[in-house]
């Protein structure tokens, strides 16, 4: 690709497909004076046209070589770049209403949205390009087999939105599954308010432990069966069948005990 040789690593498949450029671009409507920050450039497929659309944007690139490509084709004054690891960067630097968009390096597309999350204040949307299998489960609902931890520490926070479909021919490197486009818009004031963002965590991240076992069984060194019942929560009952709100009332009462 443009003479680059494609890192395994860094999870480098390039977008190679005008038209699926052309349709994310879209996705994002882009406009002048947005604070645009795209994770993982690679060669410049969206850079180029999201510069375009919205005059400068800021990204962040870890690989050394893709960073010195960009920095000689766009001057400071259209691209603010930042030759960092996305997945330890401090969003809040880079200022408010944030509008986030990458073709993620599709190893590291969990942790990534999980770091981003946790700066959901300061974004006003994300789009961002995953396996079709991740997206799925991001926008799952309850009692469906791709609903789980993903799902709810995401939907807690945000609107998921599919957008659609991109195969695998549209890459260079041609990947093995296929990608999907998925947005994230932060759900301000309906927000579920959740007293420990921790504590939340963990009675998500037990209950979805083991998927077989019951919230009684799962949930065990967290609470006890009463305290379930007491917000309403079946105890004989499965993870996969909660709902986002059943969570934030059950990790609010622990909190509150
Ligand atoms: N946006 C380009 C495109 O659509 O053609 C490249 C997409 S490629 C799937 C992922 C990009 O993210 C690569 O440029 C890779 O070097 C970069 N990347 C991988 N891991 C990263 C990390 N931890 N932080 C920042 N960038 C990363």
């Amino acid at each position: 690709m443009l003479g680059h040789r494609a890192r395994k690593r860094f999870g480098q498949n390039f977008l190679a497909d005008a038209h699926y450029v052309e349709r994310i671009v879209e996705a994002v409507a882009p406009r002048p004076g947005d604070n645009l920050v795209e994770i993982g450039p690679g060669l410049g497929a969206l850079t180029h046209r999201l510069i375009e659309r919205a005059t400068r944007i800021t990204a962040i690139e870890i690989d050394r070589d893709l960073a010195a490509r960009l920095r000689a084709t766009y001057g400071p004054g259209k691209l603010v770049l930042h030759e960092a690891d996305a997945l330890a960067f401090d969003y809040a630097t880079l200022g408010d209403e944030l509008r986030v968009v990458g073709n993620l390096p599709y190893n590291i597309s969990s942790p990534l949205l999980f770091h981003l999350a946790g700066f959901d204040r300061k974004l006003r949307d994300i789009h961002v390009m995953l396996q079709r299998e991740v997206v799925m489960r991001m926008a799952a609902a309850p009692g469906s087999p791709e609903y789980g931890r993903l799902s709810v520490m995401l939907q807690a926070k945000f609107a998921v939105t599919r957008l659609f479909i991109i195969p695998p021919g549209a890459f260079q490197p041609v990947p093995k599954v296929d990608s999907a486009l998925v947005r994230l818009v932060p759900l301000g004031a309906t927000r579920p308010a959740i007293a420990d963002e921790r504590l939340f965590a963990q009675v998500v991240a037990a209950a979805f432990g083991q998927r077989r076992k019951t919230l009684r069984n799962a949930l065990a060194a967290l609470c006890d069966a009463e305290a379930m019942r007491a917000v309403g929560v079946d105890p004989g009952a499965r993870g996969e069948t909660l709902s986002v709100d059943d969570f934030v009332r059950l990790a609010n009462a622990l909190n509150s005990r």
